[in-house]
């Protein structure tokens, strides 16, 4: 065995371990301390809204900036954090840094965003999350209406309770929207009964939309069912032209996608901001 340093602690390195189980190893003992040492960062994708072509809000993405393995994405620790129980005061710190960034950039005379900010299933189950979420508006005063929630199907599979805790929620005077809508195996009926103001549709079926109409059919009959049901939606994953105008051409309501914009950081989303007041 070879000991590994690592700030303060040692850690046993047994070399038949694979390199994955090892990273795996490594990433487990280091986001303990992460919250501490603040090594978490928020990025933003910006949100368009397809009839004006303008950013209507953007999403924080949470990312680790490791100091060793650099810049490390959310799907390399957000399910070890889900696991451990530190994605609790992990997504509080995101909800309380996306609001503050977001009443900062209109606090310097940028325009009105909607801040969407990611929910995990541990946050979502926990009594006290609409108390978290008031006390962050509070302090950071924030308008309530530029804050939205987003949560999955997944998360909602206990109907009661999920509506309590989304009625606790829009009492508050925010937004909630399901992310990566159509993959979860969850029954359509929620869709009347939850107060919730959007969808998101799933990249997967964004990146179907195509010459072959059969490819475009679910981004067809979410957009018909959202907007029955008087949901806004927003399509995920935009990644080409094509895909844009058809949801344009389709009524979808905004966009997100590295067409547009990849995750930013929050001196950058600041940039292209300035640039569109300028621009108009
Ligand atoms: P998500 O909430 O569905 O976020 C969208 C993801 O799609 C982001 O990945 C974004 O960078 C990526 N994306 C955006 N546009 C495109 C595109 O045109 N093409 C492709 N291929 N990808 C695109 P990211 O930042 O790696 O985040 C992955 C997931 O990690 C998120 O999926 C979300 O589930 C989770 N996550 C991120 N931040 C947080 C957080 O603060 N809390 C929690 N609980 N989960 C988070
Ligand atoms: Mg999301
Ligand atoms: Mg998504
Ligand atoms: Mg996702």
């Amino acid at each position: 065995y070879r000991a590994k340093e690592h700030g303060n602690t040692f850690r046993l390195y047994d070399p038949s371990m694979d390199t994955k189980a090892y990273e795996r190893m490594v990433l487990e003992t280091d986001l303990r301390k992460a919250l501490e040492r603040e090594e978490f960062v928020l990025w933003y994708q910006p949100q368009i809204n397809l009839a004006t072509m303008r950013i209507k809000g953007v999403e924080a993405l949470v990312r680790w900036n490791h100091p060793e393995l650099g810049l490390v994405p959310p799907n390399k620790f957000i399910p070890l954090a889900e696991e451990t129980g530190l994605i609790v005061p992990l997504g509080e710190w995101v909800l309380r840094t996306a609001c503050q960034t977001n009443k900062r950039w209109q606090e310097r005379g940028l325009q009105k965003l909607r801040m969407g900010v990611n929910l995990s299933m541990r946050q979502f189950r926990r009594d006290d999350l609409s108390d978290t979420v008031a006390s962050v508006l509070a302090e950071t005063g924030l308008d309530p209406a530029d804050l939205e929630l987003e949560i999955t199907e997944s998360m909602t599979m206990d109907l009661e309770q999920s509506l309590l805790t989304l009625q606790k929620l829009k009492g508050l005077g925010i937004q909630i929207g399901i992310d990566d809508f159509g993959t979860g195996y969850s029954s359509l009926s929620y869709l009347k009964k939850f107060p919730i103001d959007r969808l998101k549709i799933d990249r997967s079926f964004v990146s179907d939309i195509g010459a072959d109409e059969n490819d475009s059919a679910i981004v067809n009959t979410i957009l018909l069912m959202a907007h029955s049901l008087h949901l806004k939606v927003t399509a995920e994953g935009v990644e080409t032209e094509a895909q844009k105008e058809y949801l344009k051409s389709h009524g979808c309501d905004d966009a997100q996608g590295y067409l547009f914009s990849r995750p930013l950081p929050e001196g950058e989303i600041e940039q292209l901001l300035r640039a569109e007041q300028v621009g108009v």
